[in-house]
This record gives C-alpha cells, sequence and structure tokens, in this order.
C-alpha cells in the first residue's frame, strides 16, 4: 500500500461540521492515533490524507478536513476547500453528530450529497452518525432512514468494521491498469522509451514505470528499448508483439520502423483511457479539422515536471500545430484548472498524460470543458493525429472502449 502511488488510490473525503468526529473517525478506522483529535472545535485546519487498505477496494486515501461551518476569513477559505474536494472525490463520507439537531450547513451537504433533486454530479457517499451509542435526533433519524447510513462509537470501535465493510463495496473500483483487457498471460510487449534530454536522469517516468509493471502482473513479457535500437531488436523477435507502446514523441520513428499490421499504441492514449474516457476526446480530434482563425489553446499540465529544451508541451506540439493547424494559434501553458469565463476563451485544451492525477479528477476535468463548450486533447492523442496515425494508434482499444 505504501508504494501505491496516491494517484493510483480511491480517494474518500471525511465532511462534515466542527467537532462532528471526522477526526476521531478516522483515528477509528486506522485503528490508531493518524489524527488530531480534541474537545476545541476546528482543530483540523489543513486536510490530512493517510493511506488505507479496504478488502474489496485496495488502497484507500482517506482525507480529513476542516469544518464546514469554520468560520472567520481564513475559516471560509477553508470551509471552501473543504467543499471544493467534493469534486475529486471517489466516494465522500459525511460525518455528522447524532444526537444533535442539522445545522444550515449539515442540511446543504446532507441535499448535495443525497438529495434525490441535487444536480451535482453524483458522488458515491456514506451518511455517518457519530456518538452512536446515544439516541439520534428527529432529522438526523429520517436521514439514517432515507440515506442508509451508519452509526458509530470512534472511541470503543463500535460500528466501525460495518462502516469499513459499506465503503469497500460503495467505493467505486479505482481506475483501470494501463494493459487492462489488452494483453493476456504470455503475451510479448514493446516499450519504447527514448531517453533523450527530456528524459529524468536514472530512471523511467511513471507511465512507462507502471505499464512495465503491468505487464509483469498480467504475466508478460516486455522488451523495453528506445527508438533508435527499435528496428534491430524488432526484426530478431521469434514470436509478434501483442502491442508496441510507444512515448507518442517517436511515433513517426515507431511507425516506420514496424509493420504495418503491428498493433501499436502510446503511453499517453493507454492513460487517456486509464483516467478518463477516450470518446470524452472525440470533440477535439474533430475541432483539428476545422480550428477558427486565431485560436486560443490552453496547454495544461499537471504537475510540476522539470521543463528541458525542446520541452513537448511548451516547444514540441506548439511548434507541430502551427505547422499543421494554424500558424496564427496563441499558446497560454498552465498548470491549474481555469475556471468560468476563462475555461470558455479557449478553444481547444491538450492536456498532459495526467499521470499524477486520480481518474475521478480527470473525468472532473473533462466534464468541465464539455460542460464549457471546449475541446479537449490529450498530447498523446493530438501526436497520433499529427502523425497520421489514426485511427491505428486508437486501434488495439477499440474493442473494449
Ligand atoms: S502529470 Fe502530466 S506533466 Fe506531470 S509527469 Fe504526468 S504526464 Fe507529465
Amino acid at each position: 500500500m505504501k508504494t501505491t502511488p496516491l494517484a493510483e488510490q480511491s480517494r474518500i473525503v471525511l465532511l462534515g461540521i466542527r467537532n462532528a468526529g471526522k477526526s476521531s473517525l478516522m483515528n477509528a478506522l486506522f485503528g490508531k492515533n493518524v489524527a488530531i483529535v480534541s474537545e476545541q472545535p476546528g482543530t483540523t485546519t489543513d486536510p490530512v490524507t493517510r493511506s488505507f487498505e479496504i478488502p474489496g477496494l485496495g488502497p484507500a486515501a482517506i482525507v480529513d478536513t476542516a469544518g464546514i461551518d469554520d468560520e472567520g476569513e481564513l475559516g471560509t477559505l477553508r470551509v471552501k476547500a473543504a467543499m471544493e474536494r467534493i469534486k475529486s472525490a471517489d466516494m465522500v463520507i459525511m460525518v455528522s453528530p447524532g444526537p444533535q439537531a442539522p445545522t444550515a450547513p449539515e442540511r446543504e451537504l446532507y441535499t448535495r450529497l443525497f438529495g434525490k433533486e441535487s444536480a451535482v454530479r453524483k458522488v458515491p457517499a456514506l451518511l455517518v452518525l457519530t456518538r452512536g451509542t446515544e439516541s439520534p435526533e428527529k432529522e438526523k433519524q429520517r436521514w439514517m432512514e432515507e440515506a442508509g447510513g451508519f452509526r458509530v462509537e470512534n472511541t470503543a470501535g463500535e460500528g466501525i468494521p460495518d462502516l469499513i465493510a459499506a465503503i469497500g463495496k460503495t467505493a467505486p473500483v479505482a481506475e483501470p491498469t494501463p494493459l487492462e483487457g489488452l494483453v493476456t498471460e504470455g503475451d510479448l510487449v514493446v516499450l519504447v522509451t527514448p531517453i533523450d534530454l527530456a528524459a529524468p536522469k536514472g530512471r523511467l517516468i511513471l507511465p512507462q514505470v507502471e505499464t512495465l509493471r503491468d505487464a509483469l502482473d498480467h504475466d508478460c513479457a516486455s522488451l523495453v528499448v528506445k527508438e533508435r535500437e527499435l528496428y534491430q531488436f524488432y526484426r530478431a523477435l521469434n514470436v509478434p508483439p501483442k502491442l508496441v507502446i510507444t512515448d507518442s514523441q517517436a511515433f513517426h520513428k515507431v511507425a516506420a520502423d514496424i509493420p504495418e499490421e503491428q498493433p501499436l499504441t502510446s503511453f499517453s492514449i493507454l492513460f487517456a483511457r486509464k483516467k478518463g474516457e477516450l470518446d470524452g476526446y472525440n470533440p477535439g480530434l474533430a475541432a483539428l479539422e476545422k480550428m477558427q482563425p486565431a485560436p486560443r489553446i490552453l496547454m495544461l499540465e499537471s504537475c510540476s515536471h522539470h521543463r528541458q529544451a525542446d520541452d513537448i508541451g511548451t516547444v514540441k506540439i506548439p511548434r507541430l500545430f502551427r505547422q499543421m493547424v494554424r500558424r496564427d494559434a496563441e499558446f497560454i501553458f498552465s498548470r491549474q484548472m481555469p475556471k468560468g469565463e476563462e475555461l470558455k476563451s479557449f478553444d481547444l485544451v491538450i492536456m498532459c498524460a495526467s499521470c499524477m492525477l486520480t481518474r475521478t479528477k480527470v473525468m472532473t476535468r473533462l466534464d468541465s470543458f464539455r460542460d464549457a463548450g471546449v475541446p479537449v486533447l490529450n498530447y498523446g492523442l493530438f501526436l497520433a493525429w499529427a502523425n497520421g496515425l489514426f485511427p491505428r494508434a486508437l486501434e488495439p482499444l477499440q474493442s473494449i472502449f
């Protein structure tokens, strides 16, 4: 569990008013003190995240948040940040003190999570009433009946095993693995990983490492080569690889060096499926063919990796775009998701593979782009299109998306 990247773990967010028992619940779930508990309201100011193995679900990151009724200037910011976490959560646990009548923020949260008329994208949610040995207040009792909640006593641990079992059943299983549905035991996969100036010193990047590990988990063999040696090693193989997976930047050379009938895709396209839904990128592909004059293109990366000379996001893709789509395109580079009117000002968004984000977070971004009417692509999809590799680069995944 400690070696599972946070982006791979289901993200379970605890929300509730101050002193609802969120931190005590976190400690009860872990069976030890991982969060500070105090009678003083508002002890948790910044979110605390701890990983936890949940039977039936696997590693999960549990996030304890500030109270949704926090006060003052800073408190209001914390409430906003806590509520924002719903958007990237795989599951929310609403924690509420059972014997106390609901406050306005609790009613609002309850309606948002469990209300039938809520327009908000539904996140799987569980209601937990703390101080479970005391009788629930009337309205909370009604909530229990409506939402099918749990009563727990944090200090004694009563109700905790049932709650853990319910979390395992309710939280969505984490995202698919890179090769899920694409390979079977005994297959050979070829991974093409250029080691150029942009490659980090002494290691492979996360999408390559994850794919290599996934091949091992599927009892497959892998041949890992640089694009320069591919031609020679590919021809020395006496079994045809099930799949060749390349860094998108080497698409052109790799496609030229292997037979046309060889299934080929890229790490970035595997991650477009892993972190979202490939269908969500169709409007982006269509937009390339009918781009308006002077388009504003947002290049959106999801971490602050060190940019090198001839960087893919800031140099290579903008250069190719200007050569192949519109010379007058304006590029805006960001690591922050734009909001509202700013988001609507873009004609296209091209995202990195988002390997550091959870699938839920990427899906939420795709929803925001769709709602704003802004088409979106990722680096790999754009580079496959620019290298004339459509539909070839998507064909290996076509039967399963
Ligand atoms: S999150 Fe994006 S920018 Fe960061 S390493 Fe992954 S693909 Fe690259």
